[in-house]
């Protein structure tokens, strides 16, 4: 099968974007046996993106677009196909009511162009976007197969890999093509998860079943041939309900999503504010929150109290404790429910987070590379605070310190 990528944008063709979704895609077909054999840049222009796909048509048996599946004016890709292969546009209703609901939970409201983002032609397959809100398209007419992307690497890249390539496939082996879900978890780590489901893992065989951790997250990708999404969910179902009543505890999302996200998300849904107090994070916390859109919701702010000075200026965390002789020190968990339960007083959200600890190269008040304290103090509730043992380099400890915080609260 020949291939042929078309990136759709003006943004391409001025010079301002690097095209790196032509690349990965060209990558991921070579990796299938699909082989690449044009790369086309064309602009958000209706019809030299017409002349784009004319041309394309007769040079290759697979055409895969990716950008311009927005809510806005310039996105056309989706209409231009449809008018270019005579088929209307239909709403693409599991797509619509996700939508629905992210705006509704978020308190914003949906303007009309944004339905656009749920149309999908006539007739294809929908290709589920599990990081955005614009639904891919499969589909084939006059032996010539379409494939539909949105622009966004963060988008294109899970929806080309996790139902695109099998879609390929399905067309090329005659076989079914493959389907995953991610169940993403909190507060276990890969061993004790793996070890949880030994038997389960040993015996898989459809669907199969991979765990694996990255970054302080344990994730479990099942994965299974079928004939549609909801087939491969009805294959799966077993096999989730077995894990689920297992380990539900820690089960924090069942598709590909940032802890940070579901946070806010919950957080925003129960109308509950929260502030972070971080040492050995230096923001980072705070970072991965205000980027999850509509945070300011929920999310009121924090202080960055890096050293003991101002942990004691700003916080009011006596200086004995962080210095005294004998003092358990900033790094420890009374420090760390002394942040929590201050900053609460201080901004009087319902929740205050905090982080304390040792992000290395070398060792703290003699304590170890790797250990943080995190608080989480809540208005009229009790605090806690829990040690761990973060490992990795500086980058990868403040990375995984700030998860270990949200997973806190998450509990
Ligand atoms: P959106 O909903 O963001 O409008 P879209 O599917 O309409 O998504 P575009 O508007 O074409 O996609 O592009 C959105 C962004 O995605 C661009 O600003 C750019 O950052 C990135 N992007 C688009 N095409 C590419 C590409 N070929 N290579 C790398 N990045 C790209
Ligand atoms: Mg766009």
């Amino acid at each position: 099968m020949k291939a042929e990528i078309i990136a759709v944008g003006t943004e391409l063709l001025m010079g301002q974007i690097v095209n790196t979704n032509a690349q990965f895609l060209s990558q991921q077909c070579t990796a299938i046996g699909v082989g690449v054999y044009y790369q086309t840049v064309v602009g958000d222009n209706e019809s030299r993106l017409r002349q784009a796909l004319e041309t394309a048509r007769q040079r290759a048996d697979v055409i895969i677009c990716t950008g311009g599946l927005g809510p806005t004016q310039d996105d056309l890709t989706k209409d231009v196909l449809a008018a270019f292969l005579n088929r209307s546009l239909i709403v693409h209703q599991p797509s619509m009511d996700y939508m629905t609901e992210f705006f509704r939970g978020r308190g914003i409201a949906m303007v009309e162009s944004n339905a656009k983002q749920a149309l999908m032609l006539k007739g294809s397959d929908p290709l589920p976007n599990d990081t955005g809100l614009a639904v891919g398209v499969a589909l084939t007419q006059d032996d010539t197969h379409y494939i539909l992307l949105p622009g966004p690497p963060k988008e294109m890249k899970p929806m080309f890999e996790r139902y695109g390539t099998g879609w390929l496939l399905g067309l090329m082996g005659g076989e079914q093509p493959l389907y995953s879900k991610m169940l993403k978890f909190a507060g276990i780590g890969e061993s004790l998860l793996e070890h949880k489901l030994i038997d389960l893992i040993d015996k898989q065989t459809d669907p199969t079943i991979a765990p694996y951790a990255k970054e302080g997250e344990v994730t479990l990708r099942l994965t299974t041939r079928a004939g549609s999404l909801s087939e491969a969910d009805a294959k799966m179902a077993d096999t989730e309900r077995e894990i689920r009543e297992r380990l539900g505890e820690y089960l924090y999302a069942d598709r590909d999503v940032p802890i940070e996200q579901v946070i806010v998300d919950r957080l925003i849904e129960l109308g509950l504010s929260l502030s972070a107090a971080e040492s050995c994070t230096g923001g980072m916390l705070s970072d991965m929150i205000t980027s999850v859109p509509g945070s300011s919701e929920a999310y009121h702010g924090g202080l960055i109290t890096y050293t003991n000075r101002l942990k004691h200026a700003l916080l009011g965390i006596p200086m004995e404790l962080l210095e005294g002789d004998g003092a358990p020190g900033a790094i420890s968990e009374r420090t760390a429910r002394e942040m929590a339960e201050r900053l609460l007083e201080r901004t009087g959200t319902d929740f205050a987070l905090s982080v304390t600890g040792v992000a290395g190269p070398s060792p703290s008040e003699g304590k170890p590379v790797g250990l943080v304290y995190i608080g989480f103090a809540r208005r009229g509730g009790e605090t806690v605070a829990i040690e761990t043992k973060q490992t990795g380099n500086r980058e990868l400890i403040k990375l995984k310190a700030s998860k270990a915080a949200l997973y806190l609260l998450w509990k």
